[in-house]
């Protein structure tokens, strides 16, 4: 599997610490480029209120995760504040293979690393930062839906995952929400140029 080919998508990666603003940029992503399309995860943690199954999340139980894992099922998965999260291997593959247009995984930093480390996928990956860590913080209890002790550890994990912004292909800073869009759709549209024209020299 190749993240880009003659019929095949682009696997573009939006990467981001906790409450850096991923869902918000990607929510807009999805809604404004055309021939993007993001996977559903599979998750062993709970809904929150409104999600819905197979639309936000695939919500599994540790068992049905754990066989899925065993399977080989995922092209990565991860624990993220005490939950697995999984991005599905045939999903991926199909989507891409479709021919219908490129992907975004909207996955945590761990699964960004795994992906990059994998010789057979081509995949463009972006790190999406907070403008600062007051904000990050202030965005973290804003959000009202977990609790202090979640939060807490979701701020631990987000100062761990700053440190691997440098090893992403690019990163942007989500000082504005679209501001931030714009500059990733930017990323989009150079990298599918600069595919297309790759694939027309061969
Ligand atoms: P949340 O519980 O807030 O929806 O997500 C927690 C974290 O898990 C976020 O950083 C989210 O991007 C990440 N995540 C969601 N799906 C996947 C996945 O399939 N793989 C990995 N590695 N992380 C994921």
């Amino acid at each position: 599997m190749t993240g880009a080919g003659p019929q095949g998508g682009i696997l573009f990666v939006l990467s981001a610490p906790s409450g850096a603003g991923k869902s918000t940029v990607a929510e807009r992503l999805l809604g404004r480029v055309t021939g993007l399309r993001r996977t559903v995860s599979h998750t062993t943690r709970a809904p929150r209120e409104g999600e819905r199954d197979a639309v936000d999340y695939h919500f599994v139980d540790e068992a049905a995760f754990e066989g899925m894992a065993g399977r080989n099922e995922f092209l990565e998965w991860a624990q993220v504040h005490g939950a697995r999260y999984g991005t599905s291997r045939g999903a991926v593959a199909r989507a891409l293979a479709e021919g219908g247009g490129d992907l975004l995984l909207v996955i945590d930093v761990q699964g960004g690393r795994a992906l990059r480390g994998m010789k057979d996928i081509d995949a463009v990956t972006i790190f999406l930062l907070p403008p600062s860590e007051e904000e990050l913080e202030r965005r973290l209890r804003g959000r009202g839906s977990d609790s202090d002790a979640a939060i807490r550890q979701r701020l631990d994990n987000a100062r761990r995952e700053m440190q691997e912004q440098d090893w992403y292909d690019h990163k942007v800073i989500n000082d504005e929400v679209a501001r931030a869009v714009d500059e990733v759709e930017g990323i989009i549209r150079r990298e599918r140029a600069r595919r297309a024209a790759r694939q027309g020299a061969r």
